[in-house]
């Protein structure tokens, strides 16, 4: 992380913008306004990630905030940019992800600095071996100055490739259930029962599993996912009498999420009663979807065509420091295609011309927002 963070400070230095390491150990840089006491725009991303990972998620993000500062060629806006590296939002080490963003937000409390890793060191104490303060943890958080975060990053998913697209507005990040399916039965000899007589829990999980898929399909931007499934004794000459399975459900709009849940848990139970079972459903999450911010993303989309590229509107299925800054501040996102949707695997790559339409992109979405009338931030500040 240090590397990395001389790495980033050095690209920042050379554009003559101040540099700090907050107390969750997010980078942060300064590109001042034309006027002192100016808003703030945020560009950012994270700097962490996991394990076996590729060269881009979320790094790609950060790399391009600088890069749009360095084609300004010292030309300052209505508005002044601060570019935030966040330090962990994988959560990795902690299990808990967006801890840097959440420092931004005021999140970073005395029970998140509690949690522990694998070794037993708590987020306190990383704080502080890594040589900060988690006493200066308010300084982290986020003035009344700013007023819109933006963040670039890659897809990690096959849709932009398969509808030929370079970059996507991200219009909203999607709420998630995620729940534990159990079927019970009664575990018999495979070779002594007839079929009649059977109270299966496997074939009733599989009923199921394929009711999941078809319901999922007919609802427009929905995604469902039995991801995991354990058969109890799991023998090959006994019917199983109990079966668990997961299920991940995902969209845009809530009512939808939840009405799906319903209705797949409805089905389980249909399932369960016409083959003389039981169902039980055991909720572990329900996080709601964040939409982001309407302005923003109309302006993306516009910067997108401007950019010379066919736009296109899509939801994140995956979370991302943005549904953090969306609770403070407006925030939206910008997409960039990922070759064969892969991520978080060494394989993960991003075209180069793709980059450079981001960057185009942006340098419209800046001027954009330096255009808009009165205040650059006049247009979201009225509905903040
Ligand atoms: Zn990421």
């Amino acid at each position: 992380m240090r590397d990395c963070y001389r790495e980033v400070t050095g690209w920042m230095e050379s554009l003559k913008m101040p540099v700090r390491l907050d107390a969750a150990g997010n980078l942060r840089g300064f590109y001042s306004a034309a006027q002192p006491h100016a808003p703030r725009l945020l560009l950012g991303s994270h700097l962490d990630t996991v394990p076996n990972a590729g060269a881009y998620d979320g790094v790609l993000g950060v790399a391009i905030a600088v890069s749009l500062l360095e084609a300004l060629e010292g030309r300052r806006l209505p508005f002044a940019i601060e570019v935030a590296g966040f330090s962990d939002e994988e959560g990795v080490r902690f299990g808990v992800p967006f801890i840097g963003s959440r420092a931004l937000v005021g999140r970073v409390d005395e029970e998140l600095l509690a949690v522990h890793d694998q070794q037993g060191v708590s987020l306190r104490g990383a704080i502080e071996d890594f040589g900060l303060n988690p006493a200066e943890m308010p300084q982290a958080g986020m003035g009344g100055d700013y007023f819109a975060y933006v963040e670039f990053h890659i897809e990690q998913g096959p849709v932009l490739e398969d509808l030929g697209k370079a970059l996507a507005a991200v219009d909203s990040i999607a709420g998630q259930s995620r729940g534990e399916l159990t079927f019970l039965g009664r575990s018999n000899h495979a070779g002594t029962t007839p079929m009649h007589l059977r109270h299966d829990a496997v074939a009733a999980a599989a009923d199921w599993i394929l009711s999941v898929e078809r319901i999922a399909q007919r609802v427009r931007g929905l995604v469902a996912t039995v991801g995991k499934i354990e058969a109890q004794p799991g023998a090959a000459n006994v019917i199983a009498g109990e079966t668990r399975l997961t299920l991940d459900v995902r969209h845009a709009t809530d009512e939808i999420r939840i009405g799906a849940v319903k209705d797949l848990v409805m089905q389980a139970q249909e399932i369960a009663r016409s083959r003389r079972l039981t169902a039980r459903w055991n909720v572990l999450l329900e996080q709601p979807a964040v939409p982001m911010d309407p302005f923003l993303v109309a302006e993306i989309e516009r910067a997108i065509a401007a950019a010379g590229c066919a736009s296109h509107r899509m939801m994140s299925g995956a979370g991302h420091d943005a549904m953090i800054m969306a609770e403070k501040i407006p925030s939206a996102m910008v997409f960039l295609r990922t070759p064969d949707g892969i991520s978080h695997d060494p394989a993960e790559s991003v075209a180069v011309e793709d980059v450079e339409k981001a960057i185009e992109c942006g340098l419209h979405l800046l001027d954009q927002l330096a255009a808009s009338p009165a205040a650059p931030s006049s247009a979201i500040r009225e509905r903040m």
